[in-house]
């Protein structure tokens, strides 16, 4: 198996690719000042297993489509989204989120917890919004800086990782920038990295090594999740992600 591919297979044991939380996914939620009972059209881009598309999709009468580039997590959403129906308000797109498909001017709500650093904050602000209807609205979850001054370590990790990196305020400025109006922000909780995200990773671990024979290749994707969760153990005071709904002008 290819480094990538054993990447998607330990993520896949978790509900969440990404610290995030039932509360906060509904805080956001509530934040878009969206009717629950109409039938908007939504996208979940980067969804991976769907933690938020399920919540969405049990909330409201959305139609939403859950968009990720990787079928595996596509296909475990699907078997947890069966149990929603007769509802099925949720249809599956295996897209690239640099190039998606979705036509001009047709979604209400754009959604995306945890993904848009993958084409970068800037790039998806700029791709993304020619697809919402006027006044539509966007809720996404970046990786932020929380603190105007960060120990030498974590600023050169992170700088290294994605450049992009930055605080809220100047997420807020980029928003703006790029044509939307900021609704709201907040803060992830700690507990939605360690309680939600790392230490259910964790517990995964061993079975991963086992199933794929402690490989080097298998030991080196659990030390890089490792080192990402020793560097928040450590130095959570200074980045989370910041949740930003925002609705297009
Ligand atoms: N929203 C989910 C997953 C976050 S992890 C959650 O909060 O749990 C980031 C997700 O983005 C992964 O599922 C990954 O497969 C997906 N992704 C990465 N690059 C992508 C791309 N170019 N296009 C679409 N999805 C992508």
């Amino acid at each position: 198996m290819t480094e990538l591919g054993l990447l998607i297979d330990l993520h896949l044991r978790n509900h969440r690719q990404g610290p995030g939380s039932t509360t906060e996914t509904l805080k956001a939620m509530a934040l878009t000042g969206l009717n629950p009972a109409s039938s908007l059209k939504v996208a979940d881009i980067g969804c991976g297993t769907g933690a938020s598309t399920l919540i969405l999709a049990r909330e409201t009468n959305w139609q939403i489509r859950a968009v990720d580039l990787f079928p595996a997590f596509l296909k475990k959403l699907e078997k947890q989204a069966s149990s929603l129906a007769p509802k099925q308000t949720i249809s599956l797109a295996q897209e690239d989120m640099n190039q998606l498909s979705f036509k001009a001017q047709s979604l209400d709500l754009i959604w995306s917890e945890g993904a848009i650093y993958s084409m970068g904050f800037a790039n998806g602000l700029k791709k993304w919004r020619e697809f919402l209807v006027d006044d539509g609205i966007l809720a996404i979850s970046e990786i932020c800086w929380t603190s105007a001054n960060r120990p030498a370590e974590i600023e050169a990790y992170w700088n290294a990782e994605y450049p992009e990196i930055a605080t809220l305020e100047e997420k807020a400025k980029q928003l703006e920038s790029h044509g939307y109006e900021l609704i709201n922000s907040f803060i992830l909780e700690a507990n939605s990295w360690l309680n939600n995200y790392f230490e259910p990773l964790e517990q995964t671990i061993p079975l991963f090594l086992k199933e794929h024979k402690h490989s080097e290749l298998a030991k080196k994707v659990v030390e890089a999740h490792r080192m990402e969760y020793e560097l928040y153990r450590k130095f959570q005071a200074y980045y989370s992600y910041g949740f930003f709904i925002a609705r297009k002008i």
